[in-house]
């Protein structure tokens, strides 16, 4: 049987937040050591147009900087030689951020049969649109959003999204186990 996995990318396919973190620290004069929550302005007592400021200042430097997760290119590698699809979600946005975040992953040589910037748009159309099987995501809205369609989510562990799971999440520590929880449920 051959998966549509969906795949974000901030939190999942590429290590933002500690980029993230370090240059707000650096922005606001801060030193979080966490963040602890996904409504990042909170975590830094702004306000949202101001963090939109920012992000908007340093969107180039933001998404180009972070790293692959690890684990995570063998993975989605082996997937693709099995006949599995890969359909990237994100929530960055088309114009800039698109094209910024082409061209990092073209620098880290990820393969993808589709990619969508759903921007501020629910990552639910893109499931239901493309069919997807599972998807996984770091951000527990999007989880559960996603998991209401009866679609299973792996939820990549994060400081921002501890807490109880619904039926239907599964939560993921690395990409091992992303790639053993997919085998698990569709492939035993
Ligand atoms: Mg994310």
């Amino acid at each position: 049987m051959a998966l549509k996995i969906g795949l974000d990318i901030d939190g999942v396919l590429a290590d933002s937040f500690p980029v993230f973190r370090t240059e707000l620290n650096k922005y606001y004069g801060k030193n979080v050591l966490k963040i602890d929550d996904y409504d990042i302005a909170k975590v830094y007592d702004v306000d949202w147009e101001d963090l939109e400021i920012f992000f908007n200042e340093k969107v180039e430097y933001l998404f180009s900087a972070p790293k692959i997760m690890d684990g995570a290119l063998e993975t989605i590698n082996q997937w693709l030689a099995s006949g599995h699809e890969i359909i990237i979600v994100t929530a960055r946005r088309k114009g800039l951020e698109e094209k910024i975040t082409l061209e990092w992953l073209q620098k880290n040589s990820v393969p993808h049969d589709k990619i969508v910037f759903a921007g501020g748009a629910s990552k639910t159309i893109a499931v239901r649109e493309y069919q997807i099987d599972v998807f996984v995501d770091d951000f527990m809205s999007n989880a559960l959003e996603i998991a209401a369609l009866d679609v299973p989510v792996l939820l990549l562990d994060a400081p921002y999204n501890q807490g109880k799971l619904p039926e239907g999440v599964v939560r993921c520590y690395d990409w091992e186990d992303i790639k053993c929880q997919i085998e698990k449920r569709f492939f035993s």
